[in-house]
């Protein structure tokens, strides 16, 4: 692979390039990737091109950016796992070290060899200020490549490219001052919650006090991986999930309310005198998903409580006039995942309301939380989230398991039916019985 001495078209696409390429090695020629600057939007090859004249480690990214080059060519990808990680801890790191050799038996780009990526833990609801970030920064450019995504699927920050060595000189670095690794591999991984009552006039719970009760309560679970497969706790305030944790996580902690909404029928009026009728007609009323809205004949708003499945979409358009109740609580589901084996589930709801005010509510919470990932550790197969193991023993199983007993508010899918039958129990469970054995 020839090299020159910039990378193509700096002055059309890389507009972020400093003047001055302080790294000594040339650019490798990379016509996949300069594709990728063209048309009006960020690139991330712009980016890595940026990092790559820098002094420390841009040599580090000038050979990253040929090794992309090569896999876009060839289509393949070149990193190898390994076993990489600080002292004290058997995960946090997901270790890259490149396949791609020469014919001499070298690797072809030899200063980005080993690419290693440390996942930190953010704090509850990424509630970051400006000298934390700073820190951070300023540590990731002493001891690594100066990528960092905020935030991997899981929550994690992100420092993307670093050497073996490396890796345990940052990690103590930012550790005395007070971060953590998160997890990789089978274990409890980083947990997430959303911004929460902090911003948020939606919230129905502390969703920080929840994150790090859960996540501190199972910190060796995390730190030391030893369950068949990773398991993910996330927080969303309030029914518009901000944190995906219905589909994203094991283990969804979501605020809800179980008295009625509140509403302000003077704000209704005035939303109305504002739109008009046929519009809160058109967008609020007739989209409430189980008819519980009516407008009434003098602008004020009907709520049909009973039949109000919480999914915030009313008061998500009309956020003056309409709000959360005032019993509020958290509902729990379990086994949301994305795709693997057998698709992609969505939490089934286990609790369907649970206070959390006193310290008893909480660690009961945490004991709910302790029950499930004992009995799933103990009866998953390797390489099974929960959603699998539900799927694959029952649910009525699994509720046994862990000692829960069902209930008509369990939502097996959102906004329809309860898997639990509860009439004539009994009797259908014989009727199945006669049908099977005749
Ligand atoms: Fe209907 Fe959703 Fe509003 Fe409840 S929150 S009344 S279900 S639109």
């Amino acid at each position: 692979m020839s090299a020159t001495d910039k990378p193509k078209n700096p002055e059309k696409h890389c507009t972020y390039l400093p003047s001055e390429k302080k790294s000594s090695k040339p650019f490798h020629n990379t016509p996949n990737l300069d594709e990728l600057e063209k048309g009006p939007w960020p690139s991330f090859v712009t980016g890595l091109k940026r990092l790559a004249m820098q002094d420390k480690f841009g040599n580090m990214m000038v050979d990253l950016l040929g090794q992309l080059e090569h896999s876009y060519k060839t289509r393949l990808g070149y990193w190898k796992g390994g076993t990489v990680s600080v002292f004290g801890y058997g995960g946090g790191i997901i270790p890259r070290f490149t396949e791609l050799m020469g014919t001499d038996g070298k690797p072809m780009f030899p200063e980005s060899k080993e690419f290693h990526t440390i996942r930190v833990q953010p704090p509850a609801g990424n509630h970051y200020s400006t000298k934390m970030l700073r820190q951070l920064s300023d540590s990731w450019d002493k001891h690594g490549s100066g990528l960092i995504a905020f935030h991997g699927q899981t929550g994690n920050i992100m420092f993307i490219g670093t050497t073996t060595q490396n890796v345990q000189t940052f990690f103590d670095e930012i550790n005395e001052y007070g971060w953590d690794l998160g997890g990789a591999g089978p274990c409890v991984r980083t947990g997430m919650s959303c911004i929460g009552a902090a911003r948020c006039e939606q919230s129905n719970c502390d969703e920080q006090k929840i994150h790090r009760l859960l996540v501190n309560n199972f910190m060796d679970d995390m730190h030391r991986p030893a369950l068949p497969y990773k398991f993910k706790f996330k927080v969303s305030g309030c029914p518009n999930d901000c944190m995906n944790s219905i589909q994203r996580s094991d283990f969804a902690v979501i605020g809800t309310w179980r008295d009625d909404m509140k509403v302000d029928q003077a704000e209704v009026k005035k939303y109305v005198a504002d739109k008009g009728r046929k519009y809160i007609v058109d967008n609020v009323v007739s989209r409430c998903p189980t008819k519980a809205l009516s407008l009434n004949d003098d602008d004020t708003l009907a709520v049909d409580n009973r039949n109000c499945v919480r999914c915030m979409h009313c008061i998500n358009v009309m956020t003056k006039a309409l709000s959360p109740g005032d019993d509020k609580g958290v509902t729990i589901l379990l086994g949301g995942k994305r795709t693997l084996k057998i698709g992609d589930t969505m939490g089934t709801v286990l609790v369907p309301f649970m206070k959390l005010e006193s310290d008893d509510d909480y660690e009961a919470l945490k004991e709910l939380a302790e029950t499930i990932i004992d009995f799933w550790a103990e009866n998953a197969l390797e390489h099974e989230r929960t959603g699998e193991t539900i799927e694959r023993i029952g649910l009525v199983n699994f509720l046994e398991g862990i000692g829960i007993e069902p209930d008509p508010n369990m939502i097996s899918s959102a906004r329809q039916s309860s898997y639990v039958r509860m009439d004539d129990w009994d009797a259908e469970a014989e009727k199945w019985k006669a049908r099977k054995a005749g």
